[in-house]
């Protein structure tokens, strides 16, 4: 394991080039070997895939991302540290890093061009031989906490084929992303990443692991990415225009909530759709799994 995240290391880096974490960047650095290593562990690298990280910081994650994947892409939004991230891990030619801001990044453009890379050399860590096609894709990240949810938004609308995710979130985001449906912090973003992956908490994280330690607590959340099955007959759009609609008016019945004016289908089809799919008009969106979304996304749009 390198030294980027020793706790002594990261406040010398921070200390030389008069770097304040800020705050609003949400700039809470790893300073623990033992959870880098569980990240890292749960993302299941075997040396031939392109691995996203959002948010490099001091490089905690990156200087291990690149020693066990084939190709790192690294998108930080803070000048400095993308110039002290330079300094610290050289030029390898498996890494693209990159400033800029995660929520509006290309990624598959970005994943384009690292495959343009020459992948990392095998015996230079651990792993295999990269293999010929597309190289697959995963995400290992410590999210910025205060874009968790646009970030992830980014990535998981971006089209990209993703095989496997492992980000760290504030706990009680954790705790949204893998709510079954009826708990009280089920919601849209719930749905979306049930669409896309089966989503599990692989670890509790208290705040002395950061320096400096955030006011709340974390988790590290594992992404399986599958397609959701049955949805491959539903235009996604409509789903998701279903599901946001829905839970807008989260307190209403789905009834009123889907009556709402401007819904790109017809209100008076509303009770008959509701029917067809089986559903309680008086239930609400945070009742309904993804398949019910689904059956009703079709009733829906059916007339
Ligand atoms: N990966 C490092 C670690 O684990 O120590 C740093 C994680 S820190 C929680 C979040 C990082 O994301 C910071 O380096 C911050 O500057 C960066 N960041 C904040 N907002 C960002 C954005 N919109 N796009 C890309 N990076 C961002």
């Amino acid at each position: 394991m390198g030294d980027l995240a020793h706790p002594s290391k990261v406040r010398a880096l921070a200390q030389a080039h008069d770097l304040r974490p800020s705050r609003h960047l949400g700039q809470n650095f790893l300073v623990d070997e033992n959870i880098v290593r569980k990240i890292i562990a749960a993302a299941h690298l075997n040396g031939t895939e392109t691995v996203v990280e959002v948010g490099p910081g001091f490089g905690a994650l990156t200087q291990e991302l690149l020693r066990a994947a084939g190709r790192v892409v690294a998108v930080e939004r803070d000048p400095r540290l993308v110039q002290i991230l330079r300094q610290e891990l050289g030029s390898p030619p498996h890494l693209l890093l990159v400033e800029g801001d995660a929520r509006w990044a290309d990624w598959p453009r970005l994943l384009e061009e690292a495959h343009a890379l020459p992948p990392r050399q095998p015996g230079s860590g651990a792993g295999g031989v990269p293999e010929a096609g597309e190289p697959r894709a995963k995400v290992v990240a410590n999210l910025p906490y205060a874009v968790t949810a646009p970030v992830l938004v980014s990535l998981l609308e971006s089209g990209v084929a993703w095989e496997r995710g492992v980000i760290m979130v504030q706990r009680e985001v954790a705790e949204r992303l893998t709510a079954p449906p009826g708990s009280r912090v089920y919601g849209a973003l719930t749905c979306l990443v049930t669409y896309h992956a089966d989503a599990q908490i692989v670890a509790r994280v208290p705040p002395t692991v950061f320096w400096p330690p955030p006011q709340v607590e974390s988790a590290v959340v594992a992404l399986t990415f599958r397609p959701y099955p049955g949805a491959e007959d539903v235009p996604r759009e409509q789903l998701f225009t279903v599901i946001r609609l829905a839970f807008q008016q989260r307190r209403k019945s789905l009834r009123q909530a889907l009556k709402t004016r401007g819904a790109p289908w017809s209100r008076d089809g509303v009770d008959h759709a509701l029917a067809q799919a089986g559903l309680d008009p008086l239930s609400r969106a945070e009742d309904l799994g993804l398949d019910q979304f689904l059956r009703l996304t079709e009733a829906l749009f059916a007339f």
